[in-house]
C-alpha cells in the first residue's frame, strides 16, 4: 500500500526541464515551471538575466550545452531561428527532446526539425499564442500549438501545459507555425481596420475612448462571418448562408473611398482588399455578384 502510493505521488511530481532563453516570453514560462513545481535548469546568453529565477529555486546553467546536458525535455524560447543556431551550435542534442517555441514560418520550423532529428533528438515545434502577462494564468486563455513529434508531445504533455494549455496539430513540424501565423495574420489585418477607423474620428468631437467599445463589440458581433467563410470553402460553393452579398458590398465601396477623403485619411490600408473584392465581381457579376467575400480567397491562392 505504501509502496503504491509513493509509486503514485512519484508518477505525478513535476517533471524536470531545461530552458534555453530568458527574455519577456522564457522568463514568463520560467515562472510558471517554477510554481509548478518543475525542476528548471535555465540558460540564457545575458546571465543577468538568470538571478532572479536563481532566487526562486531555478538551476543556472554557464552554457547552453551544459543546459542540453541537464534534462531530457530541452524548451528553446530564442529570439529566432538564427539564435537557436547560434545557441545550439555546440550542444550535444543525442538523446533529447527539443521544444522550440520560437516564432518562425513553416519552412524553418520543418528545416529545424530535420536538423535536430539528425542530430540524435526528437522534435516538436510551438507557436506561442499568448503575450507573456497571460503565460500561468489559465483564466487569460493562454494556449501553444505544437506540431512534430507526437509521441514527445504525449510524454511531456502535464509539463507543455504547466504555462499554457497545449495543442498538437499533427506530425507535420511546420503546422504549429502555419496555425500560428495564420491567426497572428488575421489579427493585422483586423488591427490595420481599426487604424483606418480610428484615424476617420480623429480631430473631429468624437472621443476614441468612446469610440473603442464600440469597434470592440462591432469586430466580436462580425466574426459570426469565420464560421461561414470555412463551410463555403469546404463546400467550394461561396453562395451558402449569404448574408451580405458581393455586389451589395461592392456597391458601397465608393461610400468608404470617399468618406476616407472627406476626413483626409489615406485609403491605403482598405484599397487592396476592396480592389479584391471589385475584381472578383467584374470577373462574372451574374455569378459571383450574389456570393460572400470568399471568393477574394481565390485571388490569394488559386
Ligand atoms: P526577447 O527579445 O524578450 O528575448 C530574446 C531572447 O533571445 C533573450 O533571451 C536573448 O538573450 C536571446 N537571444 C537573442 N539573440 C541571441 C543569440 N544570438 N544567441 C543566444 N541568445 C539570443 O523576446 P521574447 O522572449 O519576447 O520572445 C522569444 C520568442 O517568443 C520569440 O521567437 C517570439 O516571437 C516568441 N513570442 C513572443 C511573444 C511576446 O509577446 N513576447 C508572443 C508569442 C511568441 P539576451 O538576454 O542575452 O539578449
Amino acid at each position: 500500500m505504501t509502496q503504491n502510493l509513493s509509486d503514485t505521488a512519484s508518477k505525478a511530481s513535476p517533471a524536470p526541464l531545461t530552458l534555453l532563453g530568458l527574455g519577456a516570453m522564457g522568463t514568463a514560462l520560467a515562472g510558471a515551471w517554477l510554481a509548478a513545481g518543475h525542476p528548471l535548469t535555465v540558460w540564457n546568453r545575458t546571465a543577468a538575466r538568470a538571478e532572479p529565477l536563481a532566487a526562486r529555486g531555478a538551476v543556472v546553467a554557464a552554457t547552453a550545452a551544459e543546459a542540453v546536458a541537464a534534462n531530457r525535455l530541452v524548451v528553446v524560447c530564442l529570439l529566432d531561428d538564427d539564435s537557436v543556431e547560434e545557441a545550439l551550435a555546440g550542444a550535444d542534442l543525442t538523446g533529447r527532446d527539443v521544444v522550440n517555441l520560437i516564432t518562425s514560418t513553416p519552412g524553418t520550423a520543418r528545416a529545424r526539425a530535420a536538423w535536430a532529428t539528425g542530430r540524435g533528438a526528437r522534435y516538436l515545434d510551438g507557436g506561442i499564442m499568448a503575450v507573456p502577462p497571460m503565460i500561468g494564468v489559465p483564466q487569460a486563455g493562454p494556449y501553444v500549438f505544437y506540431s512534430g513529434s507526437q509521441e514527445l508531445f504525449e510524454e511531456h504533455r502535464a509539463a507543455l501545459a504547466a504555462p499554457a494549455d497545449a495543442r498538437y496539430v499533427g506530425a507535420d513540424a511546420g503546422l504549429a507555425a502555419l496555425y500560428d501565423v495564420a491567426l497572428l495574420s488575421a489579427m493585422y489585418g483586423m488591427l490595420g481596420g481599426v487604424a483606418h477607423a480610428f484615424a476617420l474620428v480623429r480631430g473631429e468631437s468624437v472621443d476614441p475612448r468612446a469610440l473603442a467599445p464600440l469597434l470592440s463589440s462591432w469586430l466580436s458581433a462580425m466574426t459570426g462571418s469565420v464560421a461561414a467563410t470555412a463551410e463555403q470553402l469546404v463546400a467550394g460553393d461561396y453562395t451558402g448562408g449569404v448574408v451580405s452579398n458581393l455586389a451589395m458590398q461592392v456597391a458601397g465601396v465608393p461610400t468608404f473611398l470617399r468618406t476616407a477623403e472627406e476626413q483626409g485619411v489615406s485609403p491605403e490600408l482598405l484599397t487592396p482588399y476592396f480592389e479584391l473584392m471589385q475584381r472578383r465581381l467584374a470577373a462574372d457579376p451574374a455569378r459571383h455578384g450574389v456570393e460572400d467575400l470568399t471568393g477574394v480567397i481565390d485571388f490569394l491562392r488559386p
